[in-house]
């Protein structure tokens, strides 16, 4: 039985893995057209100021083994620590060593072979899946992951070929070459990929108005020191016994998981509003002033919504996600914050007068400023341009169908989807932990197909 794995990022990674340790018998082959195979889009070589976004504990690319990550690290924690947040926070060109080491491993146990090219169709072939690379190779398979990540940054305001027009920020040691220090530089977002900009700039000694321009105008909160405290409540299992699933259940975990704490949902929701009205500058001060503070309403929201949410996401109605969508710059800002070695350059930008935000789109177009940064992601559930061709095929073919909100659902059970193409995933981008969830997933259905 041949198992085809389309792409060759983290997703892939945590699929391998768990592949392996399931002791799964291949052949696999692992189709990843990039040159930097394992990496996918964030690993790659880059700038030392390009760093992981999250403690070690939620980096573990192996599902249920929260420490898989910290003890690779080992030793190399003690020159990347991030001392506001006492834990290490590396460059993320060496987390993608640690998922080569671990993909290296997995493959090796497994026979895994390589081709470098795009899977452009997947089609049926008796009974049997055929699998169409970019250069008109054809491939069967019996078993089909895609794990093609959300691709590149789209051109929403038509910049494309416009002077100083910078479309897709990475990798940013190829991108800011050319950026000269006294330059005028307006990045479009203002989530995690523009402060690695600014980040990036300023540790290449910019010197020239750099301004955050978004339609919110909203800035990520920022991590607190992660505690010994553990989610009694806001677990898998509480979930479940919830029987239905609905946003109110969901409020009441957390308020029993806070009360027990002797604190207020209420005042958390409160803050959590203030992200639309609210000076960001003053909000970033605060919440870099309060890393250490005590509370572990956040720090349960900043965790759990990577590792209990994207199940309780599934068994949500309609009609409670279409609420939560209504809050997904606010969630994304709470379950992905800032490290806090990034938050204190950044106020420190801020409060030298470089630095500014900018509420509202408008300002946006060509010749802006000297140079225009393109910083915001696709939202999860959306098809990359370079699976664009394959997603069609495998809907043509009836292997796979459109999600109503978007992304794709398998509709064969010999296709499975890791990843935010998932179109029933959560509704903020997946982190490492979900994706390592996902994988392990699918690495079980594909293991009691084979048997
Ligand atoms: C800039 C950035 C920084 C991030 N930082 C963090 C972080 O610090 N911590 C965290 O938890 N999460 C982070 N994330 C979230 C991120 O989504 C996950 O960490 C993870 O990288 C997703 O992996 P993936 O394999 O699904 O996608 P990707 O990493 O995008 O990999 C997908 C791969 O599929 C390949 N591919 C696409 N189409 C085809 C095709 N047709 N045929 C063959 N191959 C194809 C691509 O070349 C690519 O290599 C970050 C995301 C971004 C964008």
């Amino acid at each position: 039985m041949d198992i085809a794995i389309i792409g060759g990022g983290a997703a892939a990674v945590g699929l391998l893995d768990a592949l392996a340790r399931a002791g799964t018998s291949g052949p696999v082959t692992v189709f990843e057209p990039s040159p930097h195979l394992w990496r996918g889009r964030p690993y790659g070589p880059d700038l030392d100021s390009v760093l992981v976004n999250v403690p070690p504990a939620i980096m573990s690319i192996r599902h249920g083994d929260r420490d898989h990550y910290a003890a690779w690290l080992g030793a190399r924690a003690t020159e990347h620590m991030d001392e506001r947040l006492g834990h290490p926070i590396v460059p993320r060109p060496l987390y993608g060593r640690y998922l080569e080491d671990t993909a290296e491993k997995a493959a090796a146990e497994l026979g895994v072979r390589v081709v470098e090219s795009a899977v452009v169709a997947v089609t049926r072939a008796g009974g049997r899946l055929a699998l169409r690379t970019s250069d008109g190779s054809v491939h069967l398979a019996d078993q089909v992951a895609l794990c093609v990540g959300g691709g590149r940054p789209r051109d929403h305001y038509g910049l494309e070929g416009t002077p100083g027009y910078i479309g897709d920020p990475y990798p940013l040691a190829r991108t800011l070459e050319n950026v000269a220090p006294d330059r005028e530089v307006m990045v479009i977002g203002s989530g995690l990929t523009a402060i690695d900009v600014v980040v990036s700039l300023a540790a290449r000694g910019h010197t020239g108005p750099i301004s955050l321009v978004s339609r919110t105008g909203m800035l990520p909160y920022v991590w607190q020191r992660p505690g010994p405290y553990r989610p009694r409540h806001v677990t898998v299992e509480r979930v479940q016994a919830l029987g239905e699933v609905t946003l109110d259940g969901l409020e009441g975990l957390l308020r029993a998981e806070m009360a027990e704490a002797g604190e207020d949902l209420g005042a958390l929701v409160e803050d959590l509003r203030g992200a639309w009205t609210e000076d960001p500058v003053a909000r970033l001060r605060r919440q870099l002033a309060d890393i250490d503070g005590p509370e572990i309403g956040r720090r349960v929201v900043q965790e759990t919504a990577h590792t209990v949410g994207p199940h309780a996401w599934r068994l949500l109605g309609e009609a409670d996600r279409e609420r939560l969508r209504a809050w997904s710059r606010v969630a994304t800002g709470v379950a992905s914050p800032m490290v806090p070695v990034n938050a204190a350059r950044l106020l420190e930008l801020f409060d030298s007068g470089q630095l500014s935000v900018v509420r509202g789109a408008a300002g946006i177009g060509p010749n802006a400023a000297d140079v225009v940064v393109n910083a915001v992601n696709p939202p999860p559930h959306s098809i990359p341009g370079g699976a664009a061709e394959l997603a069609a095929s495998l809907v043509d073919e009836r292997l796979a169908a459109p999600y109503p909100s978007g992304g794709l659902v398998p509709a064969d059970p010999r296709v499975h989807i890791v990843g935010d193409l998932a179109g029933d995933g959560p509704f903020i981008t997946s982190g490492i932990p979900g994706v390592a969830a996902q994988g392990a997933a699918a690495a079980r259905a594909i293991g009691a197909a084979l048997t």
